[in-house]
């Protein structure tokens, strides 16, 4: 069923429900459509404005999709991925200090304010890893990229 506004000759509003709009047309075209005020069958419909009026509320603002560069076009999803992958991952790399394997001790540095706060990157093994997470040091693990580039 559809609903449409309609309006009369005499300029009476009314609601029509429909099968479908060729229904409506059709039941129009043999004055079967009549006005519930004042019985006039010349009818048409007019705008359902308050059907298509979503009123004050703004429609969701669509995540913002990652920056995509002219050279990505065409690519399949993957190779976008290792693309914007690569460059927060050189964003990063301009970032930080890498301190090396002296990373543990520095992070804890930090993280006990011995030494000025910054972003550092570095090493460390499975164990100092753990153990700083377990200090509560904040701490993230990057996957080793192919090209080494974290060492
Ligand atoms: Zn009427």
């Amino acid at each position: 069923m559809i609903v449409f506004d309609l309006l009369c000759d005499a300029g009476h509003p009314f609601e029509g429900w429909f099968g479908s709009a060729d229904e409506f047309a059709s039941q129009q075209e043999r004055h079967l459509v009549q006005c519930p005020s004042c019985g006039s069958a010349e009818v048409r419909r007019v705008p359902s404005a308050a059907r298509i009026n979503l009123g004050a509320q703004e429609p969701a603002q669509p995540a913002k999709a990652p920056e995509r560069t002219p050279e990505m076009e065409g690519k399949d999803p993957f190779a976008i991925a290792q693309m914007l992958y690569s460059r927060m991952l050189d964003d990063l790399l301009t970032k930080t200090e890498d301190v090396g394997k002296d990373f543990p001790a520095e992070a804890r540095r930090i993280y006990y304010q011995e030494t000025p706060v910054r972003a550092i990157r570095g090493q460390a093994t499975e164990q100092e890893h753990d153990e700083l997470v377990e200090e509560g040091v904040p701490v993230a693990r990057l996957p080793v990229l192919p090209t080494g580039k974290l060492n």
